[in-house]
């Protein structure tokens, strides 16, 4: 196409030469050539040489510079940049030319013409005069066919990009000179420099055209030739509107060319006659991207509506628009916190001015906000999350650059947010009930399955098992203050190397939960883990269990993801530490009395009716066992000599002496006043005899005052088949006991 196009001075030469063809006088030798400023030869032709003058001694040649008196004719024709007419001594030829000048003066080009001195017989300089008409109409003729040529091609075209494309490098090819950009304008025809495309090479030439337009700020662009005819600007318009403009630029390394007049009316009849063709261009490129925006807004409507998960709205709007938008940043501001995957902002109402978005929350209202950041313009534009209830939040979309968004297209992202509110809205009350269903059904559980346990291991292992279910996070724990001391430790936890850990009080979650006696929610941590020495977690919930008003230690949920955890989760986490302290007290209060009613006040020993009950127990299940009664021999002696008190002192010292001299599941209790007991369930009768044999001679050694003890051992063994009863066999112990007093006290007897 445009190779196929002659150049500038080709066409304004082959112009001319036409002219020249039609004019020459009859069977007169001539010749006819162009050269560049610098007098090398473009083109040349011959007009009716050999017909009978001698035009011998030239030496045209096509792309060099000819020597002698045609390159004498040229140098003076560019110095003088008149029209010259020269003859030589001793050379019958006669010489003219004239100077192609351009706007700036400058002389791109000579016309030349040689012909005989004696055949020609016109005025050569007047000839010459008269051709100067035709050489403008060369230009002129040029510009018209290469812009039809170019506009021809646009039609090619139907996309605004690769039109303009097209369009700068052809203009960029015919003018030779500098670089050919194209700049979108606004609807008050500012540039928008960020929309710009150049044939200059990308980092130079982008930063170079920058430079350019930075120039213009705020002001419209007109037509206008700047900096010497270095800068031409066009801006192209369609009924009134400006769409783009066109500039020629030219760098520094051509520092001595310039665009002349006939440049600047090319550029203009291009700008003129492109101006339908890119409107058309951008028009179908507005069509299409409608089309697809009607299409993608569609698709995420019915998807937003048919939802009812509130993460999943707020997902497919965070990462729907910028789809749409490509150049611009989406931010989602909240007023609740949603169980937070999709980033999420809190709207702040902190600040004394508010921000845009906070703006558009309060007045319930579209806000549309330019601004400078960083001495780049930017376009915010907030629309508020509307629902039937009230404002949820704010969709917030930023231009890093400044955008022109249409009415139209900001109505659009207003739409977006109503229809993305109302879904919200839909997810959040269908979310919220059946959050309720979900804590009424696990306090339900959790009271009925506390209130049926008063075993402490057991409630605790139960919250803790609740809890990893309920907030499916990757820890949770059961921390229990230790008293008078400024330390929990881990009483219970949904991965057992933790049990038995200790935190100290003065950490930060610990520290806040004992100053505010209140729940505790770390969602927001900022940068990095939290700083918490049990476990590394990006989010934390800590409850204080409070008894009688006094913290006694904490439920705990961590895990590693930031946001993890819902303002309903921490509310729910509170009513659990509300249930689990009831239930935890009301187990330790049971525990106590339990402990108090079996044991006895004054040796620390189990009570008589408890050891019943576990020989009674142990005749059910165990094979065998024995059991030893221990009378202290001559105590009433004693009291009497030592006093009461001294009495009772012994009486706890041989108590001791018997719970160190058995193990752990032998049971030792006090049966009567002065006589004591020792079950050993699953032991056989020489077993306990050694340990009845032990615990007398402890007792004779180790007493102060020294007292003696008499014990009387009875055993029983299934295999026998006799259907022993409790009250037998304290029976036979008694009657070996008996025995031992009779035999003269201090020894064991078996019955
Ligand atoms: P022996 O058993 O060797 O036959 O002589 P004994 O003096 O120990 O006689 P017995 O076992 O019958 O007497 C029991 C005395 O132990 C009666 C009572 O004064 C005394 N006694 C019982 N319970 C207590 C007690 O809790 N504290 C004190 N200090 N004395 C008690
Ligand atoms: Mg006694
Ligand atoms: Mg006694």
């Amino acid at each position: 196409m445009s190779s196929k196009m002659l150049g500038k001075l080709e066409t304004v030469f082959s112009y001319t030469a036409h002219f020249i063809l039609q004019s020459w006088p009859e069977k007169r030798p001539g010749i006819l050539f162009l050269t560049d400023s610098g007098g090398r030869v473009i083109n040349f032709m011959e007009m009716q040489v050999g017909q009978s003058g001698d035009l011998g001694g030239l030496d045209l040649m096509l792309h060099s510079v000819p020597s002698g008196n045609v390159r004498e004719l040229i140098e003076k024709t560019a110095s003088t940049r008149e029209i010259t007419v020269e003859t030589w001594e001793g050379d019958p030829k006669l010489y003219g030319a004239i100077p192609l000048r351009e706007y700036d003066g400058r002389i791109r080009a000579v016309i030349g013409i040689v012909t005989s001195q004696a055949e020609f017989d016109l005025d050569l300089f007047a000839y010459m005069r008269g051709l100067e008409p035709m050489i403008r109409m060369g230009y002129d003729a040029y510009i018209q066919h290469a812009t039809s040529q170019i506009v021809m091609d646009l039609n090619l075209h139907d996309s605004t990009r690769d039109l303009l494309e097209c369009l700068i490098s052809q203009i960029s090819e015919i003018i030779q000179k500098g670089y050919c950009s194209a700049v979108k304008l606004s609807e008050n025809g500012q540039c928008i420099p960020h929309e710009c495309m150049t044939t200059q090479a990308a980092e130079y030439g982008t930063s170079q055209i920058s430079q350019i337009l930075l120039r213009f700020g705020q002001d419209a662009l007109t037509p206008s030739v700047l900096d010497g005819n270095r800068i031409i600007v066009v801006p192209i318009s369609h009924n009134y509107t400006p769409l783009y403009a066109l500039i020629l630029h030219l760098p520094q390394e051509e520092a001595d060319v310039f665009y002349d007049e006939r440049d600047v009316a090319f550029l203009q009849e291009v700008c003129e006659k492109a101006s339908s063709a890119l409107w058309r261009a951008i028009s179908s490129d507005d069509l299409r991207r409608e089309a697809g925006k009607k299409d993608l807004l569609y698709q995420l409507m019915s998807k937003i509506q048919a939802s009812i998960d509130v993460n999943d709205v707020l997902h497919e709007i965070v990462t729907s628009i910028p789809s749409l938008y490509p150049q611009l940043s989406v931010e989602l501001f909240l007023t609740v916190e949603p169980n937070a995957t999709t980033p999420v902002k809190q709207l702040s109402f902190q600040e004394t001015e508010p921000t845009t978005s906070t703006r558009a929350y309060l007045e319930g209202r579209l806000i549309v906000e330019k601004r400078e950041e960083d001495e780049q313009p930017v376009t915010v534009i907030a629309a508020p999350l509307l629902g039937k209830q009230g404002i949820y939040g704010v969709l917030q979309v930023t231009s890093d650059q400044r955008v022109s968004l249409s009415q139209h297209e900001t109505d659009y992202i207003a739409i977006l947010a109503d229809t993305a509110g109302t879904a919200f809205e839909n997810a959040q009350l269908y979310q919220q009930s059946r959050n309720l269903i979900r804590e009424l059904r696990l306090i339900n559980e959790m009271a009925r399955q506390l209130n049926r346990s008063l075993d402490l291991k057991e409630i605790l292992d139960f919250v803790t098992t609740m809890m990893g279910a309920t907030f499916d996070a990757e820890f949770c724990a059961i921390l229990s203050k230790v008293p008078g001391e400024e330390r929990f430790d881990v009483l219970s936890s949904s991965q057992p190397e933790y049990t038995g850990k200790t935190v100290l009080a003065n950490e930060k979650p610990f520290q806040e939960i004992l100053q505010n006696k209140q729940a505790l929610l770390l969602a927001q941590p900022g940068a990095g883990p939290l700083p918490f020495s049990l476990l590394p977690c990006g989010s934390l919930m800590g409850v204080p269990l409070i008894v009688e008003g006094e913290i006694s230690g904490v439920l705990l949920v961590s895990d590693s993801r930031y946001h993890f955890f819902s303002f309903d989760d921490y509310k729910l986490l509170e009513i659990f530490g509300q249930h689990a302290s009831l239930a935890m007290t009301n187990a330790v209060l049971h525990n106590e009395m339990e402990r108090m009613v079996i044991t006895d006040n004054l040796t620390g020993l189990y009570t008589r009716r408890h050891l019943n009950e576990r020989v009674r127990t142990s005749l059910e299940k165990d094979p065998y066992g024995s059991l030893i009664l221990i009378d202290i021999d001559y105590f009433k002696t004693v009291n009497d000599t030592f006093g009461h008190q001294v009495g009772d002192e012994v009486l706890i010292q041989v108590s001791n002496l018997i719970r160190h001299s058995i193990r752990d599941s032998d049971i030792a209790a006090r049966w009567g006043g002065e006589e004591l007991a020792v079950y050993l369930p699953r032991v056989d009768k020489s077993t306990a005899h050694g340990v009845a044999e032990r615990i007398r001679h402890c007792v004779e050694q180790e007493t102060s005052p020294r007292v003696t003890i008499s014990c009387g051992l009875a055993k029983w063994n299934k295999d026998l088949g006799l259907d022993l009863s409790v009250e037998s066999l304290f029976h036979q112990a008694d009657i070996a006991l008996y025995e031992a007093k009779n035999s003269g006290r201090n020894q064991v007897v078996l019955a």
